[in-house]
């Protein structure tokens, strides 16, 4: 037997006049992430369905518990829209839920098909009494359910159990792409996968400093990218050889304006890219007052160096929180491996904490970097990363 999951989507609801781009983005997520797999998406308002061959189960609910859009998921009955046929698919329901240690439940139903013999109201009285009945070890309880037996009566009848959340937020793609400046830390992974929920495609640029870098810290990053994507979808992941620019400005600028120049010279090269590969935004896991690079006065030069808008999802939130979100994501113990990345390694001891826009602008300009960071983005190399779709049993 196939394994059938009912997918509820949230936002997307909201749109008015193109609801259904949306809705088409989001299957064509599902099914570039299924590619590969046996499998099937079927829309119906206000509900998807996915089926594969039960062996693959686990792969499904993978993609499901990560695509965006995905407000929840639930492995379902799908019977013929008769009372016996839904009462037997409740009894299932709860009878697996029984078996995992649940007692207090309740039922509900949702008839969108107005013609059904039961109302919502019955239904959901019926359900509980037979439930009651088969499992006298179980108790109503209507305000903290340990397990709920849900019935949709619609185009045929859906019976499930608890739903497993999903990320929310809106299909990848439908915010179009963004260059996510990926480094080996803790905040820009995070950074990524905000923007994912958000909607944004992603491909990643990371700068690397040779030999100064590692070829570790390097792997490391081709590691984050694969979290990343496990969320975006596939993601192309450019190296950018950066040690000609660095040493430049190393030698050039006065010490304690290296970080900012750097950061500086990266928004310009990023900013290059994304043009050369349509992006409509830069995104960075900066966040206000961090370090000293994150200034409001620091940002506002170092983004200067394009006009693209900059996204920094996590300008708001502290150092504890991200790395919450990081354990959370599976990014946090890649991180913290300890190979350093290339601002590390060029780090002056007491950096400028507040830029001037104009004399920043002028100091920068004076270090000539243009022709050194076209050149870096020409030799860009690109790992081109799939989806991580996990082996099925
Ligand atoms: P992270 O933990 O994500 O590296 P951080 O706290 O180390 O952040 P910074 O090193 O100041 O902060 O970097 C700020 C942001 O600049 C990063 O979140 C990332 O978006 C970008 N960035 C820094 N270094 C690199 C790099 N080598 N390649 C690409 N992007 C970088
Ligand atoms: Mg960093």
């Amino acid at each position: 037997m196939d394994a059938f999951y009912l997918v509820k989507i949230g936002e997307i609801l909201l749109k008015l006049g193109n609801r259904k781009e949306f809705e088409d983005r989001l299957r064509s997520q599902l099914n570039r992430r299924l590619e590969g797999l046996p499998h099937k998406v079927e829309l119906y308002p206000g509900r998807y369905f996915v089926s594969v061959p039960e062996e693959h189960a686990a792969a499904a609910e993978f993609v499901l518990s990560r695509t965006p859009g995905v407000n929840g998921f639930a492995r379902a009955f799908k019977v013929e829209k008769s009372v016996d046929a839904v009462f037997d698919a409740a009894l299932k329901v709860a009878a697996q839920a029984v078996g995992q240690g649940g007692r207090r439940f309740k039922a509900e139903s949702r008839r969108s098909d107005k013609s059904f013999e039961l109302g919502s109201f019955e239904l959901s009285a019926e359900i509980g009494a037979r439930v009651l009945e088969a499992f006298p070890e179980t108790k109503v309880d209507l305000h903290q359910p340990e397990f709920t037996v849900n019935v949709e009566i619609r185009e045929r009848a859906y019976v499930y159990g608890n739903p497993s959340p999903g990320l929310r937020g809106l299909p990848v793609g439908s915010g179009g792409k963004g260059l996510l400046l990926l480094s080996g830390g803790i905040d820009s992974p995070v950074a990524g996968y905000m923007m994912a929920r958000r909607g944004l495609s992603l491909e990643a640029i990371y700068f690397h400093a040779y030999p100064y870098t590692s070829q570790e810290a390097k792997d490391k990053v081709v590691e984050l990218a694969r979290v990343v994507a496990s969320f975006s979808g596939g993601i192309k992941l450019w190296t950018i050889p950066f040690t000609e620019t660095q040493l430049k400005i190393k030698k050039e600028a006065r010490d304690d304006l290296v970080t900012v120049m750097t950061r500086a010279a990266m928004m310009e090269a990023a900013g290059l890219l994304a043009e050369r590969i349509g992006a409509n935004s830069l995104v960075t896991g900066e966040s206000l007052g961090q370090v000293a690079s994150q200034t409001a006065e620091n940002l506002r030069f170092t983004q200067s160096r394009t006009s693209l808008p900059v996204l920094r999802p996590l300008i708001g939130i502290d150092k504890e929180e991200t790395i919450a979100m990081a354990k959370k994501i599976g990014s946090c113990e890649i991180s913290i491996l300890p190979y350093e990345d290339c601002c590390v390694v060029f780090s002056p001891e007491h950096p400028l904490l507040r830029a001037k826009l104009e004399r920043e602008t002028e100091a920068y300009e004076k270090l000539g970097l243009r022709e050194a960071i076209a050149k870096a983005v020409t030799e860009a190399e690109l790992i081109a990363i799939p989806y991580p779709l996990p082996p099925s049993d």
